[in-house]
């Protein structure tokens, strides 16, 4: 499933092929995604991007009159078309630009979303999310004064979009080994130290998995395969068994709130 990582790299991978060209027209082959394609998609003509943001997993593409919104879903990806390509089975939108590239959109199980809104900032699916972790709002002091009260676990306390958004699974279990703090302790039992230190690692983990992202970055105008998704740099996520990297002992996996946690019984406390 692309997280923020690759939804980032994904921006900055089509960032500079869309900003100052105009939209001609769309191709939409199927509008059942996980909500039916907004209209405004289905019949843009000649506009303009004005520029190209991320807020959480959601791409925005800001135009003259107003913002498309993309959600990647599970299976969702979009890549640079620099000249005509057949379009196939789970190819489900086209952006057609003046300038000849086409934006492609593929998503075989069809759980991504293509919105619109007028207004960002009256926009029903934007408006329940919590910081950016990469932001300054996300900082040590506002985490500790949202977990000081919560009784259930740090890791789906990460995990709430409500409390920061975009720590998916991988990362809430990665950024936690590299804290040394159980996946498991009740979120009001962190110090403000062990907080502090969660909040760099949670920084550190994204945004060492966001410049990985830049290398595989020409895959965005290559035809074929699939784009802009890398290997990420695991310690513990899906290593039930292994040795442990810092001390040898063998990694343990349980699920909390049924996503699969990963945890050195000897590193974390
Ligand atoms: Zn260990």
């Amino acid at each position: 499933m692309p997280e923020l990582p690759e939804v980032e790299a994904s921006r900055r991978g089509i960032e500079p092929y869309l900003v100052g060209n105009k939209i001609e027209y769309s191709i939409v082959r199927n509008s059942k995604l996980r909500w039916p394609v907004a209209p405004e998609i289905l019949y843009i003509t000649n506009q303009s991007v004005i520029s190209v943001k991320r807020r959480a997993k959601y791409l925005l593409i800001q135009l003259q009159h107003g913002w498309i919104i993309i959600h990647l879903g599970m299976s969702g990806s979009i890549r640079i078309l620099t000249k005509e390509q057949l379009a196939e089975k789970h190819d489900h939108i086209d952006l057609i630009f003046s300038n000849g590239i086409t934006l492609r959109y593929t998503d075989p199980r069809r759980f991504g979303a293509w919105l619109w809104t007028d207004d960002l900032n009256n926009c029903s699916v934007l408006s329940h999310l919590g910081p950016e972790p990469l932001s300054i709002d996300f900082n040590a002091n506002y985490l500790y004064q949202r977990a000081k009260n919560k009784k259930i676990a740090i890791k789906p306390c990460l995990m709430d979009n409500k409390i920061v958004v975009g720590v998916g699974n991988i990362y809430a279990n990665e950024s936690l080994f590299a804290s040394k703090i159980m996946p498991t302790r009740a979120a009001y039992s962190l110090t403000k130290k062990e907080i502090s230190n969660l909040v760099i690692n949670i920084k550190q983990v994204l945004q060492c998995s966001i410049e990985r992202g830049g290398t595989t970055l020409k895959d965005f105008f290559q035809s074929d395969g699939e784009p802009g998704y890398f290997a990420q740099q695991l310690f513990i996520y899906g290593k039930k068994g292994k040795p442990c990297l810092h001390c040898g002992q063998l990694i343990q996996s349980i699920k909390i709130g049924q996503r699969s946690t990963f945890f050195c019984h000897n590193c974390q406390k």
